[in-house]
């Protein structure tokens, strides 16, 4: 950042003027004017799938929408040093530009891949390939291809998926095929190198095992190649490490939700990188987390309405996750604040470990059937997304709301998205409902309240713990 030593030399000169300085101007406050400073001289502009988000945080000053061009509705990103300086930072080595990004969620690792697809197709790359190595990276490979595309505006063969998600069995070990059909696809980009000079991959939510078999194989072919992969929970190999740069500042969720996924198992443990002090700090905590008590069993003798063992399973969790939604405003034409637009129904996910799949029957003790019942007992329109149903996860992953939106023609059928919590992994929404698998559920902080960018509702499980031990 050229300013910020420009800023620096002002910094130390004005210190010099006024011996001692201001004692209210501590090392943070000026690290946080640098920062506010030099962010709009790194802003870029990105095709806008969804309404700018991040509006409780940024309030509205890092994130806005800047209308149309091309007929495609624009959004201005202002870039955070930590952000900019991975995108800056020039490769070990002309031919091999690889990084790995690692870091919890919402710390905008998708951002940074879709901004190097769009700087490769700008420098006239021709094709961007984006990969997909994990059965749930779906929804994520899909967003960044398609973010890339739209940004660049360069036509749909500017981007190719490719989706390799089957050559790791369930237990993320390769499969019989599983290695052939990586060094098959190395064959190909190999041709590709050979008339175009290199190739470039893109791979979010990425298996360190796909990916380590393709950049050895594309080394040893000597292959010019760039190979940008991110993710959350990554095994990355000793000789892939020197790659690995960390995004660790939440720029997602606010700080009321950050403080939930920051407790989920793998965050304490360390599998997942911690979060570490946003660039700015925040202008407010954001909504405090809102709970529904789904009464599990007997607990104090009285079920209250509710029945089934998961919330999912439960009509009443429904009906009470639909009067909140209202009292959110949530889908009322009347709740625009400054005049633009409020929460709609697909502005809403409700997240959790049932299993939404079309062949799973409503009277499965996984399905969301009962629950789903009671949102649409009280008028919320819903949408289950099966994980495997490729259209489906792709629409969610492209599908847009709010003012602008509407405008572009891009509007659609407004409800509220019921799915498995993996089937999203790599999308966020406004709000996320959040159910409860069993109190001693581990992953839901991270894979389903991580997805908030401002109001978590947490509709938890509650039993009595003694008498479910006595039982057990
Ligand atoms: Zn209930």
């Amino acid at each position: 950042m050229a300013d910020q030593t420009r800023l620096d030399a002002w910094w130390r000169a004005s210190l010099e003027r006024n011996e001692g300085g201001d004692p209210a101007m501590d090392a943070a406050t000026y690290t946080q004017l640098v920062a506010r400073f030099s962010i709009p001289l790194t802003t870029v502009e990105l095709f806008l799938s969804r309404e700018p988000r991040l509006q409780l945080w940024t309030q509205g000053h890092l994130v806005h929408a800047v209308g149309m061009e091309h007929g495609r509705p624009m959004s201005c990103i202002a870039l955070f040093p930590q952000q900019f300086q991975v995108l800056e930072e020039p490769p070990d080595d002309d031919d091999v530009d690889v990084r790995i990004l690692w870091g919890p969620t919402g710390t905008s690792k998708s951002v940074v891949l879709i901004l190097k697809g769009h700087f490769l197709l700008r420098k006239g790359c021709g094709t961007v390939f984006v990969l997909q190595t994990s059965r749930d990276g779906a929804a994520a490979a899909y967003l960044v291809g398609h973010q890339v595309r739209e940004t660049a505006g360069q036509g749909a063969g500017s981007v190719q998926l490719v989706n390799m998600a089957e050559v790791l069995d369930e237990d993320v070990d390769w499969t019989e095929e599983g290695k052939k059909t990586v060094q098959a696809w190395v064959e190909e980009l190999c041709q590709h190198a050979q008339t175009h000079g290199r190739v470039h991959i893109l791979a979010d939510e990425a298996e360190c095992d796909v990916i380590a078999e393709i950049y050895r194989a594309l080394k040893q072919r000597h292959v010019r190649f760039t190979l940008w992969a991110a993710g959350v929970k990554l095994d990355v190999p000793a000789d892939m490490e020197r790659y690995v740069r960390k995004l660790t500042q939440p720029l997602r969720s606010p700080p009321a939700v950050v403080r939930e996924v920051e407790q989920a198992d793998d965050m304490k443990e360390g599998t997942v990188p911690a979060y570490t002090r946003p660039p700015v700090s925040a202008p407010c905590d954001g909504p405090p987390v809102l709970t529904v008590g789904h009464y599990h069993d007997e607990y104090r003798g009285d079920r209250q309405g509710h029945e089934g063992d998961y919330p999912s399973q439960c009509a009443r969790c429904g009906e009470l996750v639909a009067d909140m939604l209202r009292d959110l405003r949530v889908g009322c034409d009347d709740n625009a604040p400054h005049g633009q637009g409020g929460l709609t129904y697909s502005d809403v996910f409700v997240l959790g470990g049932m299993d939404c799949d079309t062949d799973t029957p409503d009277d499965d003790e996984l399905s969301p059937a009962p629950f789903i019942r009671g949102l649409e007992s009280r008028g919320v329109p819903t949408r289950k997304v099966d994980h495997n149903d490729t259209a489906a996860v792709r629409q969610l992953a492209e599908m847009t709301s709010g003012p602008t939106q509407r405008a572009a023609g891009r509007g659609r059928d407004e409800a509220v998205t019921v799915a498995n919590e993996n089937t999203v992994w790599g999308l966020e929404r406004h709000v996320v409902v959040y159910l409860e698998y069993d109190y001693a559920d581990t992953t839901g902080r991270l894979r389903s309240m991580s997805r908030s960018t401002a109001q978590v509702i947490w509709v938890k499980d509650i039993r009595d713990i003694d008498s479910d031990s006595d039982t057990e």
